[in-house]
């Protein structure tokens, strides 16, 4: 059973006070030059259960640039159009390895880890591109993402995509040395302008939390009763934010946290209690492994008090 409202709102609220208070706030991101002109004073904290009920509090409607959580739905897409022939492509695997290492392509010839690492991302922004141009492939990832987050005012921060073109120089080396292998069959700036304008759409944690609602309860949203994917997709991506949505801290939010959640360093987390809750969390500054510092901790404290952890109290 999930808490009723004005419990969870309490808790909610409980948390985010807590959070506002802490001196510790983490690093914005500056490799983005964009994304360092985010306040790290910010936070927002959106939790939605089974019956719809939002608590919120913070910033929860201020967009943030929510970066890797963008990886989420296009894994969902890609599965959607290739089905299993995906994993041709990417593995399955935690990397334990920071998101944009480059060392792992060259033992593995070239086939990304995971979906959420940064070269697993690009394979599947490319299976998503093959057939289209690279602007309807991203009108189709912008209307998932309007859809499922149920907003059509969802939209990219194109100054955050400019910059991340302007200085994307590693992803630009992983992508071409995937397209070394085969691995990536677009050209190589039609599938990275793909990437950044995807990684730069902005979304509020309310949008976000609306947008993660199918992974908490079997690929449907409850209130539209509009199933996005079959019950097994929804748990088989649930385990792959659970193993691999951290990149090399995936290991301490599941122990932590005990959650599947996917994090962007924009400073947004998704989390998903199975059954119970879509959960976005936003706070600019991030840890050494590049997720947010206080939204793992709010998470950490929000899973503890409900006992949403799905490894039991
Ligand atoms: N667009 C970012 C990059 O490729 C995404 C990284 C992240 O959010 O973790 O570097």
């Amino acid at each position: 059973m999930t808490k009723a409202q004005p419990e969870l709102q309490l808790v909610v609220s409980e948390i985010a006070e807590e959070m506002r208070r802490r001196p510790d706030r983490g690093e914005v991101a500056t490799y983005i030059p964009e994304l360092a002109r985010a306040d790290p004073q910010s936070f927002g904290l959106v939790v939605i259960d089974a019956d719809g009920h939002v608590a919120a509090d913070g910033d929860s409607e201020t967009p943030f640039s929510i970066q890797s959580i963008s990886k989420v739905f296009t894994l969902t897409l890609a599965l959607g159009k290739v089905g299993d022939r995906l994993w041709r492509r990417v593995g399955r695997e935690p990397s334990g390895t920071a998101f944009n290492s480059i060392v792992q392509r060259e033992r593995e010839q070239g086939i990304p880890r995971n979906p959420f690492i940064n070269a697993g991302a690009i394979a599947v922004t490319d299976v998503i591109l093959s057939g289209h141009q690279p602007r309807e492939a991203l009108g189709e990832i912008l209307r998932f993402l309007q859809f499922v987050g149920q907003d059509t005012s969802i939209t990219i921060d194109e100054a955050v995509a400019a910059s991340e073109q302007r200085t994307g120089f590693r992803n630009r080396a992983l992508a071409n040395y995937m397209k070394s292998f085969g691995v990536l069959e677009n050209p190589v700036d039609f599938t990275l302008g793909v990437y950044f304008h995807h990684c730069a759409i902005a979304m509020s944690c309310r949008q976000l939390a609306t947008a993660g609602r199918f992974l908490a309860h079997l690929g449907r949203n409850p209130d539209t009763g509009l199933s996005v994917v079959q019950p097994e997709r929804a748990r088989r991506i649930n385990a792959l934010m659970l193993t691999c949505g951290h990149y090399d801290g995936s290991g301490e939010f599941a122990y932590r946290v005990g959650l599947p959640g996917k994090s962007g360093v924009g400073g947004g987390i998704l989390a998903i209690a199975p059954g119970k809750a879509s959960i976005a969390v936003w706070s600019p500054g991030l840890d050494p492994s590049g997720n947010s510092h206080l939204g793992r901790i709010a998470l950490e404290l929000l899973a503890k008090r409900l006992g949403w952890s799905i490894f039991g109290a």
